[in-house]
């Protein structure tokens, strides 16, 4: 292994538009810390040009590590194989796009200094995106608060920087459906916050589409609490003695049919919803078990 000091994470998904840009604000804020470095480039599975850009960089700037998969796995995973590979005594991730602005990068190298084991960027506004995006962003970190026994800090991403020591205990955390903030959270540590403000994505759109973002909702929910499943109970069990105090009611009033119909539905929509929530964690649980590999490498430059 180096001996080096930073390791930076930029996970990758069609990223083309960024890929350059990305890469010099990265190596001039890097260049300006005087300190040993390796940009860790992880190419999720992208479909467009990505990779040959990212290649192409690898080639020429040593301290560029390239690392891609199979296919896409995901952001999450994305991030954890960066950590996987990374040497640096700090690590820090970072979008692609310069949303999260790289200059950010040195006040947390400097928190870090301070004895902070985990550096997280806080972001106090948003800019360029959607009130859609911005309102359940809010209001998500808000939720998952209350939802789970974990207190993770509202309204930061994964843009942090993390100790040695921090990363190592994130990799003894095999878990396949990952929220990598929450185990930065759950694992503890010596932690604060930097202050900044979202940036506009440089180029291209976002690689999170509703889909995503629901699927890293409930992963952040259900892996670090049960709180689902017990609403779920709690539901079924006050909707079941209405049902019988409706039941007492209709019968003593001769309205049988209409209302047993309509309690019908309501008993079936319980359960339904109750076993969709219980099938999430089922098929999690399943995930687990299997036992497969996180993610799989196709190809790796620039490591000894
Ligand atoms: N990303 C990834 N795999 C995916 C989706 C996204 O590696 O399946 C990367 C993407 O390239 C970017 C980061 O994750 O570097 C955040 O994605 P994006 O900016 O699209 O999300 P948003 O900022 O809109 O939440
Ligand atoms: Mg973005």
């Amino acid at each position: 292994m180096d001996n080096v000091q930073y390791s930076v994470v930029v996970p990758l998904y069609n990223e083309e538009e960024v890929i350059n840009e990305t890469y010099k604000r990265l190596k001039r804020i890097m260049d300006s810390t005087k300190e040993s470095y390796e940009i860790i480039f992880v190419n999720d599975g992208s479909r467009d040009n990505t990779l040959e850009l990212a290649r192409e960089i690898c080639k020429y700037d040593s301290n560029i590590k390239l690392i891609s998969f199979s296919r896409n796995f995901g952001h999450q995973i994305a991030i954890t194989a960066g950590m996987d590979y990374s040497c640096g005594k700090a690590v820090i991730v970072i979008d692609a796009d310069l949303q999260d602005p790289p200059e950010v990068i040195i006040e947390m190298i400097e928190k870090w200094k301070e004895g902070y084991e985990v550096v997280y960027g806080k972001r106090i506004k948003r800019e360029g995106e959607t009130f859609f995006k911005k309102f359940t962003a809010s209001a998500f970190y808000r939720f998952l608060n209350k939802m789970t026994d974990i207190n993770m800090p509202v309204d930061t991403g994964d843009f942090r920087l993390i100790d040695r020591k921090v990363c190592e205990a994130l990799k003894s955390a095999p878990e396949h459906n990952r929220y990598v903030r929450g185990l930065v959270s759950w694992v503890g540590f010596k932690q604060t916050g930097v202050e900044f403000v979202r940036q506009e994505r440089f180029a291209g759109k976002t690689k999170y589409p509703l889909k995503k973002m629901l699927k890293l909702a409930f992963d952040a929910i259900a892996l670090f609490s049960h709180k689902p499943l017990k609403i779920a109970a709690y539901f079924g069990s006050i909707l079941l003695l209405m049902s019988i105090v409706f039941l007492l009611f209709t019968l003593c009033n001769g309205l049988i049919v209409g209302t047993i119909l309509s309690l019908l539905f309501l008993l079936n929509g319980v359960i339904l919803t109750a076993l969709g929530v219980i099938g999430e964690y089922i098929g999690r649980i399943y995930d687990e078990v299997k036992g497969r590999p996180l993610y799989i490498i196709s190809e790796r430059e620039g490591f000894k």
